[in-house]
């Protein structure tokens, strides 16, 4: 007669193992199962640790905040479902009606619109002002202000804000500083060193470097302002998912790499795309012919990053012919993927705009952006110079 192997559905624990995986596991696991109600209370209580619900917290989602934390020299950050939640969560988490907020005139297009369209809707009033100039931001500021939001390097005209100028105008009037730091990085911008109250992450781009999860992270260095972030995100269900956690944990076991290899690739595209005939400009902050070029190297000290912007001789034609010509560049609006990609702002991240609020920040029918990988960098100049060459003959 054979034995009965009829189990309960949800056998308890694993196999038992004396040795470890040395790759985190996935935990996809909502709830949390635990010995005894008098266990549970312990947990509520905070005298022992554990997880109960993931919207509330699970471990994947830890395992990667603790290591973005230490990259950006704080503890206690907080990873959500993506870049625009961690964005959302700082804003509504911590502001109320009747609260005022400045930002920067060039923040990511999600931003622009939460500050324009959804906080007034709310009671926050907002005023956008030129982050490249202190004064502007400080003549912007109210008694009622409570925050200023700003990115370091500006998409895609790759300004450079006045962070030293922004954060005493942030220290002198008692508002809280906070910074979008996904364009920089902490490999070049630590924004805690520089007087920022809240540091904000895309992960989805640089940090996670693989275009395959969408997820955010926002850390205060107050840890009542944490709590209320934490709250707010935990109440309105910003969850990560553990395996994009875990995709951008493995990515980001490469990030330092992948930064300085997309940085140098990036400089050397640059200084090519300057020697062709079909390029009118090249925006890169690195470079002596870019506008911010001395703040650059006083916010940035010697490093770079990996955008770069760049304007066609010609319009649109010249456009659809450069884009088609590119072959293995992905025409597609993200950054810091590990490959090089294409973004022509005019038909899409800056497409609301009229022609002449584009010509105003300097975007024509012929700009790009583009945020370079890791390729080898020979091959990028050759695709490139290919790519040019035929927009000259459209
Ligand atoms: C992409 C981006 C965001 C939004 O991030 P998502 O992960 O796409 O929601 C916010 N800020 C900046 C600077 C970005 O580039």
């Amino acid at each position: 007669m054979s034995k009965d192997h009829k189990t309960l559905i949800r056998p308890e624990g694993l196999p038992g193992s004396a040795s470890w995986p040395v790759v985190t596991p996935i935990m996809p696991s909502v709830v949390y199962a635990s010995e005894t109600p008098d266990a549970l209370d312990a947990q509520y209580e905070g005298r022992v640790e554990g997880y109960t619900y993931a919207r509330e917290g699970h471990p994947n989602a830890e395992v990667l905040a603790r290591r973005i934390d230490a990259l950006e020299g704080e503890d206690g950050g907080l990873v959500l479902g993506s870049g625009m939640a961690a964005v959302t969560a700082v804003m509504l988490g911590i502001l109320k009606a009747g609260d005022h907020v400045v930002g920067g005139d060039q923040l990511y297009g999600r931003s622009l619109r939460l500050m324009t369209q959804d906080l007034p809707r709310m009671g926050i009033t907002t005023t956008l002002a030129d982050p490249c100039d202190a004064a502007a931001i400080a003549a912007a500021i109210r008694p009622e202000t409570r925050m200023i939001l700003v990115e370091v390097v500006s998409n895609p005209t790759l300004r450079v804000a006045d962070m030293e100028g922004i954060a005493r105008v942030a220290r002198e009037k008692g508002v809280l500083l906070v910074v979008d730091n996904t364009f920089t990085t902490p490999r070049a911008y630590r924004p805690f060193d520089h007087g920022a109250d809240i540091v904000i992450h895309s992960v989805t781009k640089l940090l996670a470097g693989h275009s395959d999860v969408t997820l955010g992270y926002a850390v205060a260095r107050d840890a009542g302002l944490q709590k209320a972030i934490y709250d707010f995100a935990v109440t309105t269900g910003m969850t990560p998912s553990p395996f994009d956690c875990w995709l951008a944990e493995r990515g980001l076991a490469t990030f330092d790499l992948r930064f300085d290899r997309a940085e140098q690739n990036a400089a050397r595209l640059a200084d090519h795309l300057g020697t062709l005939a079909g390029v009118k400009r090249v925006l890169y902050p690195m470079r002596g012919d870019h506008p911010d070029a001395a703040r650059a190297r006083a916010v940035l000290g010697n490093r770079g990053c990996n955008m770069l912007s760049f304007e066609l001789h010609g319009g649109r034609e010249a456009a659809n012919a450069f884009a088609a010509a590119a072959e293995g560049i992905a025409f597609a609006p993200t950054l810091g993927d590990v490959g090089t990609t294409l973004s022509h702002p005019a038909s899409s991240s800056h497409r609301a705009l009229t022609p002449e609020a584009r010509a105003a920040i300097g975007i024509s029918e012929g700009f790009f952006r583009v945020s370079v990988g890791l390729e080898d960098s020979d091959a990028l100049a050759d695709v490139f110079s290919r790519a040019v060459a035929a927009a000259e003959t459209a």
